[in-house]
This record gives C-alpha cells, sequence and structure tokens, in this order.
C-alpha cells in the first residue's frame, strides 16, 4: 500500500485558484486523494481532505453520477455498529485515449483506464508520411482507439515531438514536417472530447511522476531516442521555462569538432547520445561496453552542471534498455558524482524506467488525469 503512495503524487496547481473553481478543487481533492490511496470512507475522506462531512457526500453523489466513483461496500473487518461503506474509483467507466508520436516510423496509441492500466494498444505505421499526411493517420489511429473503448473517454492524451505550446499546437517538430500545427484544436473539433498534447519528454516525465517509481524531489527524464530531450519535475510541478522548451537538452553544443547535427550546427549533444548515432558507434566497435562508457563519461559531463543546480532526486533515462542500462548509466552516474558536491551525489539516484516504451502513453493519461479530473 505504501508504494501506491508514494507512486501517486499530486503536482502543484501552477495557477491560482478563483473562486470559481472551488468546487472543482473539492472534487479534485477527494478524487487525488482515492487515486492515491485507494478507497475511503466519507468520513475518512472528511479528515483528510479537511471539508465537511456535508460537502463530501455532496461531492461524491455528484461523482457517482458522472461515472467516476463507485460504492464499494464495507471493509472486511467490520466492528461493531453498522460498518460505512468505502467509495474508490471506477476505472471500467472512463477511459483515455493516449498517443505517442515519438517513436520512429511510426504513432502509437492505447486505451487506458483511470487507474493506469492499458487495455487496448493500436499503431500506424507513418511510411514516410509528413505534414497534413501525418496529421491525417493520427486522426484515423485516434479514430480506431475511440471506437475500441466501449466506454466514455474522457480525454485524448498526446506526447508528440517538438516545441508544443500551451494551446495544444506543435510550433515545430521537423521529423514529422510539422510547423504551427494545431494539432489539440484539430482532435477536439473531430473527436469533442477535450484534447491535451504536450512534448514528448514533458509527457514522459509525468508518467514517471505519476506511474513509475519516482520518490520525493526533483526529478528529470532524458528521452534518448531519434533525438535526445528531458522533462522536469520540479518542486510538485512540470516546469515549461520561459518559452515553453525547458528541458531541449539534445541541442545543446558538446563538441563543436563533432558531427552535423539535424539543427544545422555542429556536435549538439544529439549527435553523440540520439539511439541512431549510438547504435552505429557500437556496431562498428570491437569493444561496444568501451564505446557506451565513453558516451556515458560524455552524457553525464553534460548532466552534472544540470543535476548539481538544481539538486535533482532522480535522473531516470528512458530509451533501449540495451544501449542505456549498463556500461553508460554506470558511466553517467560516475561522472555525475565526480563533478559534483558529495551533497548532490548523496541522494541521488540514476536510473532507467521500469515504464519501459510505455512512459509516454501513460504520460499522455497524466495528462488527461490531471487536466479533467486534477488527479496526478
Ligand atoms: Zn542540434
Amino acid at each position: 500500500m505504501s508504494q501506491v503512495t508514494t507512486r501517486r503524487r499530486a503536482l502543484r496547481p501552477s495557477g491560482k485558484l478563483l473562486q470559481e473553481d472551488a468546487r472543482r478543487h473539492h472534487r479534485a481533492l477527494i478524487l487525488q486523494q482515492l487515486f492515491g490511496e485507494g478507497p475511503a470512507s466519507r468520513a475518512d475522506l472528511a479528515r483528510s481532505t479537511g471539508l465537511t462531512r456535508v460537502t463530501v457526500s455532496d461531492l461524491i453523489a455528484e461523482l457517482i453520477e458522472d461515472e467516476l466513483l463507485a460504492e464499494l461496500g464495507a471493509p472486511a473487518e467490520t466492528r461493531v455498529g453498522k460498518p460505512p461503506t468505502l467509495v474508490g474509483l471506477r476505472e471500467d467507466a472512463t477511459h483515455i485515449v493516449t498517443l505517442d508520436l515519438s517513436v520512429d516510423d511510426r504513432l502509437t496509441g492505447a486505451v487506458v483506464t483511470l487507474g493506469g492500466t492499458v487495455t487496448h494498444r493500436d499503431e500506424q505505421e507513418l511510411a514516410g508520411a509528413k505534414g497534413e499526411a501525418a496529421v491525417a493517420l493520427l486522426h484515423t489511429l485516434t479514430r480506431r482507439l475511440v471506437e475500441a473503448t466501449g466506454a466514455r473517454v474522457l480525454g485524448i492524451g498526446v506526447g508528440s515531438p517538438g516545441i508544443v505550446d500551451d494551446a495544444g499546437t506543435v510550433v515545430d517538430a521537423p521529423n514529422l514536417g510539422w510547423s504551427d500545427v494545431p494539432l489539440a484544436a484539430g482532435l477536439h473539433a473531430a473527436f469533442e472530447v477535450p484534447v491535451y498534447v504536450a512534448n514528448d519528454a514533458n509527457t514522459a516525465v509525468l508518467g514517471e511522476h505519476t506511474f513509475g517509481e519516482s520518490g520525493e524531489g526533483g526529478l528529470m527524464l532524458l528521452r534518448v531516442g531519434t533525438g535526445v530531450g528531458a522533462g522536469l519535475v520540479l518542486e510538485g510541478a512540470l516546469l515549461h521555462g520561459h518559452h515553453g522548451a525547458a528541458g531541449e537538452i539534445g541541442h545543446v553544443v558538446v563538441d563543436p569538432a563533432g558531427e552535423q547535427c539535424a539543427c544545422g550546427r555542429t556536435g549538439c549533444l544529439e549527435t553523440v547520445v540520439a539511439v541512431p548515432h549510438l547504435r552505429r558507434r557500437v556496431e562498428a566497435s570491437n569493444e561496444p561496453a568501451k564505446e557506451l562508457t565513453a558516451v556515458g563519461e560524455q552524457l553525464g559531463a553534460v548532466l552534472a552542471p544540470v543535476v548539481g543546480t538544481l539538486n535533482l532526486h532522480e535522473l531516470v533515462l528512458t530509451g533501449p534498455a540495451e544501449l542505456l542500462d549498463g556500461p553508460l548509466l554506470t558511466a553517467v552516474d560516475t561522472v555525475i558524482r565526480q563533478r559534483t558536491m558529495p551533497v548532490t551525489g548523496e541522494r541521488l539516484v540514476v536510473r532507467t524506467s521500469r515504464l519501459g516504451d510505455d512512459v509516454v502513453l501513460l504520460g499522455g493519461a497524466v495528462l488527461v488525469l490531471a487536466g479533467e479530473l486534477g488527479v496526478s
């Protein structure tokens, strides 16, 4: 039970609470409690949320009506008198459609329950499609996913490569040939449910924060794929940055004499760590472990100032395990500790994610859970 508790912590609301948002906020308090701690009685919920019994009963009636909660009967150990009825999250009645657009050559999607269980998967080959053609294939895949769930769809969550603004417009995603594509608006018009689109690394770090093994404290997730990007959850909130591009570490130059990068510069981190480069280097070598260690050392040197500056608790690498989980991870860990103060390394955890390839899909579900229910 305690593991469930540590796995699901609320993200701090980033805006000021308006008076008219109070009811929504109170609903979120109850849902977050049940999401994080499991079923509870109305009296327990009043105690843990600080709301009155009347307010709790009122909101629970509304949430049962909305098919988000269900009465589960009395707990097993009944004491003297009438046992309290437990209420819990109703995972079957409402589903989330989630999409990961960051995989090379294909779009992947899933139907996910409110509790983060994947009930259905599907994918769509891109076959080189870019621009409007890629948007059309995204709509095709989304339609199949919506049709596959027999349940009400709470919303659609999308993790897209590139820079994504607050309105869910993909400002720039070279791999998909997208520039100012209003992805959220287009999907919302087609499917008439709430749509949330975020950068894939930001989506992934939310997936790890809610459904992974992350503890308290700053979390940085580095995604190693066709490109390289990072997402950060600091002090309980996703870091957006001044221009919505926080975590864009892939195009920091690490070797001015290095390879040409797709962005036009030379020797970006991506030219060293992105999967195609990494794979080529390992395949060309007689000593692959040595190559992975060298890359890990270079990556550690780039990340050390970030980890030290932010005093992060966890650094999570996601991508192909056969490349990342071994000499590379060990070298990253070692170099960061060598290059930062002891206090930085003391509680630092450098690891891979047990969510594997699902980290963006589950993050897409968190975008919807957080946006619609205030739960994360
Ligand atoms: Zn670059």
